[in-house]
């Protein structure tokens, strides 16, 4: 399985659901496996399985503290919005979003699936996640700030949505050169004061 890339088809389509009693088996499994070692090498902080081509409704969240990420490949930018921190390793099988918070933020994301382009977005600044872990344990559970705008992205991928469907206009996406040049025209205020993994009040 290789990583997909903005224009391939199964990143537009919503994936298929699991069926949570047949993920015992063996290839269910592995494929978790691959799901994972693909979040290490691509330096990701967060994926979904149709970026790897597998057609179901799975998201991978996690900072690994036992991986030594080479912070100068695609996913640099992913590694840099979490600092040090250590994001606790998280699979979601058939993960739904069952409540949004009224506050709206703003901010820069990124995605292994559009190397090198950041967009500017909006969503909800916390939301409740419900759905199934690995083991066919149900979880809900409430995410704010920077994960929670983690999740919501690898909830769009498996509803067939990317950020640059998302952004209000193509404006909004900028390549990765912008945040490293003083001279760089950014295209709001908001856009220009916030730095890569931080939140905004503002457009
Ligand atoms: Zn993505």
């Amino acid at each position: 399985m290789n990583l997909k890339f903005l224009g391939d088809g199964i990143l537009n389509k919503p994936s298929n659901k699991v069926d949570i009693t047949q993920i015992k088996k063996t290839s269910f499994i592995e494929n978790l496996e691959i799901l994972r070692k693909h979040l290490h090498m691509h330096n990701g902080s967060g994926i979904a399985a149709p970026q790897i081509g597998w057609d179901m409704k799975v998201i991978l969240l996690g900072i690994d503290a036992n991986y030594t990420y080479d912070t100068n490949t695609i996913g640099k930018f992913c590694l840099k919005t979490f600092g040090d921190t250590i994001l606790e390793l998280r699979y979601w099988l058939n993960p739904e979003i069952i409540f949004t918070s009224d506050e709206q933020v703003y901010c820069w994301e990124g995605c292994l699936s559009i190397p090198n382009k950041y967009g500017w977005i909006k969503r909800p600044e916390t939301v409740i996640v419900k759905g199934w872990d690995e083991n066919g344990i149900q979880l809900t559970k409430t995410y704010s700030g920077i994960t929670s705008r983690l999740v919501q992205h690898e909830i769009d991928h498996i509803n067939g949505q990317l950020f640059v469907d998302r952004v209000a206009c193509d404006k909004f996406i900028v390549p990765d050169e912008a945040f490293d040049d003083p001279n760089f025209i950014f295209p709001s205020k908001g856009t220009c004061q916030t730095k890569f993994g931080e939140l905004s009040p503002i457009e």
